[in-house]
């Protein structure tokens, strides 16, 4: 097992996408094994020894930035085990460190598909199943929830879980059974909150009535349990995919759009026939400001898209792909888009020159900010379908008003757009968060969530106290000790250690 002590080595270890500051750790230890996982955890345990696991770094929130301890890397559990197919599509077996780049190439040569897909493709799959990763494609497939079959997962006393989902159940009252190796057992008592009815929701522990424990480690951001290996459900690769990035001279006239393609996706999904087949994957959010800002790289953006732009996705069979684009084409003259400005694609090459131009908005914004010397200041809320249309008024609104930068762009389908905005000083940053916060109340106040993808991590965990009550902190933090006594695991991330702090009863078990 490789450790790495000497700080030149650890430093890209001690930040990630967030560029949160601060992050400091002895050293670094690069697991190989499941066995060796479990090796470090029972030893930081005994000795109290924080411990951050670390994927590819690409999370927005801090979580894995270490404050202390030691960081388990898990760069090196990187095979991809097995690939199978099967009458529904098929599974993939592979370790938590395996890019979700590479793990997605090597399905897609199978003939199958992976759905999950973050913009930001280089991060690893244990990284995106511990965040409950979602992606543009989410508005069609769900999160990455959905496709996690089994779970391999190091516990922080050492123990190891092997869970498939359909094994375990929480009861009626709400209490949680894994049994463990040598007869013992972790009984863990649920939250009790309701977590917000929205299509998209990353904040705090995933609970709902009855659930499957294997839920409760999706999305867990590090704190319950290292995941070393993933089993994927797989889908049939669709046969081809049309794409778009279609121009709006009014908002209202992409919205209107947006809302029909939203409706009759989901009926064509539900099989009703009257709606030409018309079944988006993807449909993001361009605002008005996220043009002028990719302008610089594109110029063939048109100066009259003074609406916005929507990309959408499609998928087709070789029979219906013409059918279905100009199924496309009617929507999109109906709802008034800038036709001969807009672009189309039907070929692998056009639509990767799309995705990259929806890809290129969030890297422009982030190059902007490391000019600056700054960090953005950024949203991921979503809200139930009918409250978007006013929380995207008020966003505006209260942007416009305040003279700072920012760019609206994201997952439209989905009610989830990410609002950036880009101080150029400490009075617009302390500016930026104020606004920040008025979002994240009227999020809440419209029945939203304050992390729809992204997760809560160290930057966004204040704001869970919005969310859910100082009780239901508590319910999580003795959640997350019936699994790891010691709280060494993901310390900071999702509630401030203080909850940790606060209660110290572990429910490991001999068995009755
Ligand atoms: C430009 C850009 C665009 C992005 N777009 C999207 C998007 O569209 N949708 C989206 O959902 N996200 C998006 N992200 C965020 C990011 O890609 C995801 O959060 C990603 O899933 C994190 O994976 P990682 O391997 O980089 O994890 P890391 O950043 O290394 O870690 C993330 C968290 O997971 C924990 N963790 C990592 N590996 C494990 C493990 N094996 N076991 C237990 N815990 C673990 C860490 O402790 C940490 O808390 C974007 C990021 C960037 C930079």
């Amino acid at each position: 097992m490789l450790t790495k002590t000497i700080s030149d080595e650890v430093q890209s270890f001690l930040a990630d996408a967030s560029n949160l500051q601060g992050g400091h750790a002895a050293r670094v230890v690069f697991a190989e094994s499941v066995e060796e996982v479990a090796e470090i955890l029972r030893e930081a345990s005994v000795e109290g020894t924080p411990v951050t696991v670390s994927g590819a770094g690409t999370g927005v929130v801090g979580g894995r930035v270490p404050f202390g301890g030691i960081v388990l890397a898990t760069d090196r559990l990187n095979r991809i085990k097995e690939i199978r197919r099967d009458v529904q599509g098929g599974r993939a077996v592979a370790e938590a460190g395996v890019t979700l780049s590479e793990f997605q190439r090597n399905v897609e040569a199978e003939g199958l598909l992976y759905p999950p897909d973050p913009t930001e493709r280089s991060c690893y799959l244990g990284g995106s199943v511990a965040t409950n990763a979602s992606g543009a494609r989410t508005f069609k497939y769900g999160p990455t929830r959905d496709y996690v079959n089994r779970l391999k997962i190091a516990l922080a006393t050492g123990d190891v879980l092997d869970i498939s989902r359909g094994e375990i159940h929480a009861d009626a009252s709400g209490r949680l059974l894994i049994p463990l190796a040598g007869g013992r057992r972790i009984e863990a008592r649920l939250p009790s909150y309701r977590m917000p009815q929205t299509r998209k929701h990353a904040s705090g522990y995933f609970i709902t009535r009855g659930m499957d424990a294997i839920d409760l480690f999706i999305g867990s951001e590090g704190t319950l349990g290292v995941i070393t290996e993933v089993e994927a459900r797989l889908l049939p690769r669709p046969e081809n995919v049309l794409g778009g990035v279609a121009f709006f001279q009014t908002e209202e006239n992409l919205l209107a759009f947006v809302r029909e393609a939203r409706a009759r996706s989901l009926r064509t999904r539900e099989g009703n026939s009257e709606t030409s087949g018309i079944d988006a994957r993807a449909l993001e959010y361009f605002d008005e400001e996220s043009l002028g800002f990719l302008r610089a790289r594109y110029s063939q953006v048109p100066e009259r898209a003074t609406g916005g732009a929507i990309f959408f996705e499609q998928e087709t069979q070789t029979a219906t792909e013409d059918e279905l684009m100009s199924a496309w084409l009617q929507l999109l003259e109906r709802h008034k888009a800038l036709m001969d400005d807009s672009w189309f694609a039907v070929e692998e090459k056009d639509r990767a020159r799309l995705r990259e131009f929806r890809h290129q908005l969030p890297v422009l914004v982030n190059e902007w900010l490391a000019r600056h010397g700054q960090r953005k200041v950024s949203t991921d809320m979503a809200v139930p379908d009918e409250e978007f249309q006013a929380i995207l008024r008020f966003y505006k609104e209260s942007l416009r008003a305040s003279n700072l930068r920012y760019v609206i762009f994201g997952h439209v389908g989905d009610n989830h757009v990410h609002v950036n905005i880009m101080p150029k000083d400490e009075d617009e940053a302390h500016a930026a968060r104020e606004i920040y916060l008025s979002f994240v109340k009227r999020a809440i106040k419209s029945g939203g969530t304050i992390s729809a993808e992204h997760g809560i991590g160290k930057l966004k965990r204040d704001y869970l106290r919005l969310l859910y009550t100082e009780d239901h902190l508590r319910e999580m933090a003795a959640l997350k000790q019936s699994f790891d006594p010691a709280g060494i695991l993901g310390r900071g991330n999702i509630f401030s250690e203080e909850f940790l702090e606060k209660n110290s009863e572990h429910r490991i078990q001999e068995s009755e």
